[in-house]
């Protein structure tokens, strides 16, 4: 397989298997459905082993809003884009394309101003977008 090129926006694609409540921190109590969710983030660089520490679930710091997501549910695929995609403008693509981030405004994006990097994709789970450079599946084994 190639390698994980080192600096890169990337979208973690997260099944939740059972409707939820999560408490993630600073942000409080947020309600998730069954289905498919996207989180959108950005390496400038140690790309791969921030997917790799995305995806390892043992004993990690609840560092970002997405890891209070990840005791609950573990990534089945990840899609790498340049890193000039730009995560705010990533996320704001997969809203148009369909996905909705009502109830979930803010998650992942205390550093910037956009509406939030986690998205409900729908309880189909989603193809690949075309232009991504890498989709990694089952990435608890290629990481
Ligand atoms: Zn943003």
């Amino acid at each position: 397989m190639e390698s994980i090129p080192d600096s890169g926006v990337y979208v973690l694609v997260i099944p939740v298997r059972k409707a939820c409540t999560l408490s993630a921190g600073a942000l409080g109590r947020l309600e998730l459905r069954e289905g498919y969710y996207a989180y959108v983030g950005r390496a400038g660089r140690g790309l791969g082993a921030r997917l790799a520490r995305h995806t390892c679930r043992a004993g990690k710091r609840l560092h970002w809003h997405v890891d209070y997501l990840l005791e609950r549910a573990c990534v089945e695929e990840i899609w790498v884009f340049p890193l000039r995609a730009g995560e705010c403008v990533l996320a704001a693509r997969l809203e148009r394309e369909g996905a909705r981030r009502e109830g979930l405004r803010s998650f992942g994006s205390s550093d910037c101003r956009c509406a939030g990097h986690l998205l409900y994709l729908g309880s189909v789970k989603p193809l690949p977008p075309g232009d991504s450079v890498m989709v990694i599946t089952r990435p608890e084994r290629a990481t």
